[in-house]
């Protein structure tokens, strides 16, 4: 061991020497260079007289976060090269400085150190690249919140704004009809009224949906529990539907599946909207002449309800998208404005609205399809399952979920922002 630590000594001047020259360029930086190069140096001499490597940590530790800090975007800047080097260089400066038996000595102290600074402080880059890789998810992860705030915000104020002019056109129209009915004028002025009626009436749909998706977005949809008959809403859109779906030449066939005659706790007109809006797109989104099934399961606990079509289909990447706010898919120009002809489409909001209903209940709504096609018409299935409910939850009547702080501010400004429009 003393001969060790005497050999140590030996090439000590030698060795920071060649080792400022080679790796540090500029007289400025070669001075704070060999600060740092003989403090490394004591730390070798400390682990081989200790035989513990460890004593490099907390250099290495200012050397790895040094670089890591300065080179954020270039993942191959690491310190492996340069402590390569600094070991190339002590084998050079051990040939010229020491025999041969003194060399081999000194090298057999000073591989493990060498080998141990090599892993740890890749290790501790790797966790340093994985923190800074977690700060820019977590970074681009809060910008995307505040982008579908801003959306969210900007539907529930627009829905406001549009509500009032639409009920001055509203009520001027209805003066107008009143007035030329009286005076049993123009026949024509008839039909451009019912006109403008249909206008107002597709406006104030959408208007309502605007509201709807705001309100699941800042989780104030309240929903009132009631007891409610799986097959009693089913049957009632199935008959809504009926005279729609044959001037189509569809089928709309409702199964008697086990679990349809369960009774459970739900808003019985949610719901309804709910599972409307997926058998309206159902039928919306297949061909003249196609069909569309409604079928189910009762599971422990939950009734499942399946709506399958033989229409376009869904292709897989955009399973997710369709339940996301404006998620509909296609160029908007082709879509038509209607709830039930071929690819009439709306604003894209039916299907978030109905995935935070079915949620809000404590139930999972999901898509299956194998592609879209519209030559070949692979279909598409929706899956809900919905909890049997023996009582309402809680006991109240009234259910906010999904609580999120983050969404807490706009909620309160949105309700008064309600309460003060009536
Ligand atoms: P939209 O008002 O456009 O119908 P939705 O939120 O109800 O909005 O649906 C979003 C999109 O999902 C639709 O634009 C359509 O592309 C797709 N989609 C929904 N249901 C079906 C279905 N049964 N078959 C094929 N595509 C569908």
């Amino acid at each position: 061991m003393m001969e060790v630590i005497e050999s140590l000594q030996t090439i000590q001047q030698p060795w920071i020497s060649k080792v400022s020259q080679r790796l540090a360029t500029g007289v400025g930086i070669r001075q704070s260079f060999q600060k740092q190069i003989t403090r490394f140096y004591d730390l070798i001499e400390e682990a081989v007289v200790t035989g513990d490597p460890k004593w490099l940590n907390p250099l290495l530790d200012e050397w790895v976060e040094a670089r890591v800090k300065n080179e954020p975007d270039n993942r191959v800047q690491t310190l492996t090269p340069i402590l390569d080097q600094i070991f190339q260089i002590s084998l050079e400066v051990i040939r010229e400085q020491l025999t041969e038996r003194e060399a081999l000595e000194l090298l057999d102290s000073l591989f493990p150190i060498y080998t141990h600074s090599i892993s740890y402080s890749s290790q501790r880059e790797a966790d340093l690249y994985i923190d800074q890789i977690t700060t820019r998810l977590n970074d681009a992860h809060r910008a995307l919140e505040r982008v579908d705030k801003t959306k969210s915000d900007f539907i529930a104020i627009a829905a406001h704004e549009l509500k009032t002019p639409l009920t001055l056109i509203e009520g001027y129209s209805a003066m107008l009809e009143e007035q030329l009915r009286a005076v049993k004028g123009h026949p024509q002025a008839q039909i451009l009224l019912k006109g403008i009626d249909n206008g107002t009436r597709r406006l104030r749909d959408i208007i309502s949906d605007m509201i709807d998706v705001s309100m699941i977005d800042n989780n104030m949809l309240a929903l009132s529990y009631q007891p409610v008959r799986i097959s009693y809403l089913l049957e009632s859109i199935v008959a809504e539907y009926q005279e729609t779906v044959n001037s189509r030449r569809q089928v709309l066939d409702l199964k008697q599946f086990t679990g349809i005659q369960e009774m459970t706790f739900a808003d019985e007109e949610r719901l309804f909207q709910a599972l409307q809006n997926i058998i309206a797109n159902a039928i919306k989104y297949t061909p003249d002449g196609g069909s569309i099934t409604i079928d189910g399961r009762l599971l422990p606990g939950f009734v499942e309800i399946i709506i399958s079509d033989t229409g376009i289909g869904i292709n897989p990447v955009d399973h997710d998208i369709i339940f996301e706010k404006f998620g509909r898919l296609g160029k908007v120009s082709l879509h038509s404005t209607s709830k039930t002809n071929f690819k009439g489409g709306g604003p894209g909001l039916g299907l978030p609205i109905t995935k935070g209903i079915i949620e809000a209940h404590g139930g999972t709504i999901w898509v299956e399809s194998d592609g879209y096609d519209e030559v070949e018409f692979p279909g598409t299935t929706f899956h809900i399952m919905l909890p049997i409910l023996k009582q309402p939850p809680d006991g109240s009547i009234t259910e906010m979920f999904r609580t999120s702080a983050g969404s807490r501010d706009f909620g309160d400004i949105y309700a008064q922002h309600l309460e003060s429009s009536g």
